[in-house]
């Protein structure tokens, strides 16, 4: 049975007071949920999240990381700094990375390796630009990102990674792959795990959809049968929208 996760992408959003304010808003509304609940939010509201959800069932993730554990990195954050303050998961390779910060296939394959060397989850994101998908490139794009993104990752590593399927042309645009479209794309990324890794682990893998999603849309996305949860991005920073969608 795969939990279902829903996970928060704060982007570059809010103040220490504001990000503690939230987590005592939502936090009792969303102690009786099912899903796993993910707040990844920038590094300097990383601790105080930390303490401020302490004793609750929220998690934290970070948005980026570097692979190296330390050196001449100006700027970055390793891995080693993450699991010092007892952070969960961290996305990697999300598309505004990969579009304005140079993200590749390979530093994300990198990044994935390290997270899991250190205890950390990654949520790997994949997903076509609108172009891609006008051109019939959908499932090549997706298939391509998964298999350069797994690279040499085990059979034993791999169920600890999340992944989620992002079309960028729904990211913060307000448009949402229709339930169907993610979940077919959702499907076609088992497909490509059960091709890489056999029977077995391709029913184990999570893959949330994230683009759009809102408490509104929330619950005829998870319906969907390959789709374990979402990745929320503007909707994770209003409370109430975001306690609706954790329990759609
Ligand atoms: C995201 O940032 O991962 C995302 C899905 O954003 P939004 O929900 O705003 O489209």
């Amino acid at each position: 049975m795969r939990i279902p996760i829903i996970a928060g992408n704060w982007k570059m959003h809010k103040t220490i007071d504001e990000a503690v304010q939230f987590v005592r808003e939502i936090k009792d509304k969303v102690q009786g949920t099912d899903v796993e609940v993910v707040i990844c939010a920038p590094f300097t509201l990383l601790l105080p999240l930390k303490e401020a959800a302490a004793g609750t069932n929220i998690k934290l993730g970070a948005q980026n990381m570097h692979w190296e554990n330390q050196g001449a990195f100006t700027g970055e954050i390793s891995p080693l700094m993450l699991k010092d303050i007892g952070i969960d998961y961290c996305i990697i390779g999300h598309s505004e990375r990969r579009q304005y910060f140079g993200e590749t296939d390979e530093t994300v394959n990198k990044k994935i390796h390290s997270a899991l060397n250190h205890g950390i989850k990654p949520i790997f994101c994949v997903g076509e630009t609108l172009e891609e998908r006008e051109s019939g490139k959908t499932e090549e794009i997706v298939k391509n990102q998964i298999q350069k993104g797994l690279v040499n990752v085990t059979d034993e590593d791999v169920t600890k990674i999340v992944i989620a399927y992002e079309p960028v042309w729904a990211i913060g645009t307000g448009r949402t792959a229709t339930p169907e479209q993610a979940n077919e794309v959702i499907y076609q990324i088992r497909e490509t795990i059960k091709e890489l890794y056999g029977e077995g682990i391709y029913t184990e893998i999570r893959i949330q959809y994230g683009g759009s999603v809102k408490g509104s849309n929330a619950e005829e996305i998870m319906n969907q049968e390959d789709i374990d949860g979402a990745l929320v991005g503007g909707a994770s920073l209003l409370p109430d929208e975001f306690v609706q969608i954790v329990n759609f």
